[in-house]
């Protein structure tokens, strides 16, 4: 596909015809519903979200349902989607949207952008999207398009590169029409990075933008974004404590706000076998296979202990039998092990 006019144009007049036009959160410029997407987004599948996203409207169909919602109500909702920050953060949003905006969200981007898990792309894309703001979204996807359109090889680690990138975003934008352009343009450039211009071999042929990409003359799309600076991974070893009872119940705490898990229930956790044993008082328990749980940066070795008790285990916690599980939130890996593991003994 060739194109012509305006890099802006372009991407306006390809999201009409061969963009994405009928996710569920499309066609609205509701900011809550947005918002919501947004977020969920951030890291996970679109299939995924759909499912969540269709949940949570269910459950709280508008910002207000939400600020009144407990964050434990919100984090049984959320589990499964990980990243629970992004869980935490979104039921602060509400509350602030509620007690600083009257329940109304903000329509300039530097407005939305005070708010808890709003970063400065989400903020742009709320605002281009619902509010037709002429403000440029950054995310992995455009950073992709972008770089590679304008041949842009300075390394995205080092900040004032980042930051000429935006600016180099913002030529970009649309420069009229801006009521059906620009929430248009954002959502194409969304869409060009999600099913064109995509990490390794992208569709070239059916870019609306290939006349002006330099990375596409130069035949080395898959060069850019140049990002030398990886996080490095590192590994943890916990022990789970998985106590239960005779009538099937669990010993459960809620985690600290800080540190892996923050905030979700879990069995008892610790750095080590013998810490387990010494807590626990006896030796009569079943070591159930270790297995790995990889986070964004950290690789989790997951050594579950079953034990069946008498009394519990000690500590802060308390019993949870297995019909209150499905409205906790509880970590993946934990709610695949309440489900997986009977007790040696068990009928
Ligand atoms: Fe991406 Fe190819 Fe389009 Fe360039 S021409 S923006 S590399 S899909």
């Amino acid at each position: 596909m060739t194109g012509s006019g305006s890099f802006a144009a372009r991407i306006v007049r390809w999201q009409r015809s061969h963009g994405r036009n009928d996710l569920p959160w499309q066609g609205t410029r509701d900011p809550y519903r947005v918002w919501l997407s947004e977020v969920m987004l951030q890291q996970t599948q679109v299939a995924t979200v759909r499912e969540y996203y269709a949940r949570f409207l269910r459950r709280y169909p508008d910002v207000s349902a939400l600020a009144t919602a407990s964050e434990d109500e919100v984090f049984a909702l959320w589990s499964g989607l990980g990243y629970y920050s992004r869980a935490r953060n979104l039921h602060r949003c509400a509350r602030e949207v509620v007690a600083r905006f009257g329940g109304t969200f903000p329509g300039d981007a530097a407005a939305l952008e005070t708010l808890p898990g709003i970063g400065r792309s989400t903020a742009a894309a709320i605002a281009s999207l619902c509010f037709a703001a002429r403000e440029a979204i950054l995310d992995g996807n455009v950073k992709r398009v972008l770089t590679r359109v304008l041949g842009f090889d300075a390394d995205l680690a080092v900040a004032a590169n980042e930051r000429a990138l935006w600016a180099r975003a913002v030529e970009l934008l649309p420069k009229r029409d801006l009521g059906e352009a620009m929430p248009r343009y954002t959502q194409g450039l969304m869409d060009l990075g999600a099913t064109v211009c995509v990490p390794r071999k992208p569709a070239c042929l059916l870019c609306p933008v290939q006349s002006m990409c330099v990375a596409q003359r130069e035949a080395r799309p898959e060069a850019f974004p140049v990002k030398t600076r990886k996080l490095k991974r590192t590994a943890q070893s916990l022990w789970l404590l998985h106590a239960r009872r005779g009538d099937g119940a669990v010993w459960l705490q809620k985690r600290a706000s800080e540190g892996v898990w923050a905030g979700l229930y879990c069995m008892p956790v610790f750095d080590d076998r013998g810490s387990l044993f010494e807590a626990l008082g006896t030796t009569d328990v079943q070591e159930g296979p270790p297995f790995v749980h990889v986070l964004t940066h950290k690789d989790l070795h997951l050594h579950p202990v079953h034990a069946l008790v008498r009394k519990a285990p000690g500590g802060e916690g308390a019993w949870f039998g297995a019909e209150a599980w499905p409205e906790l939130g509880l970590p993946a890996p934990i709610r695949k092990l309440l489900l997986s593991t009977p007790l040696r003994g068990d009928a």
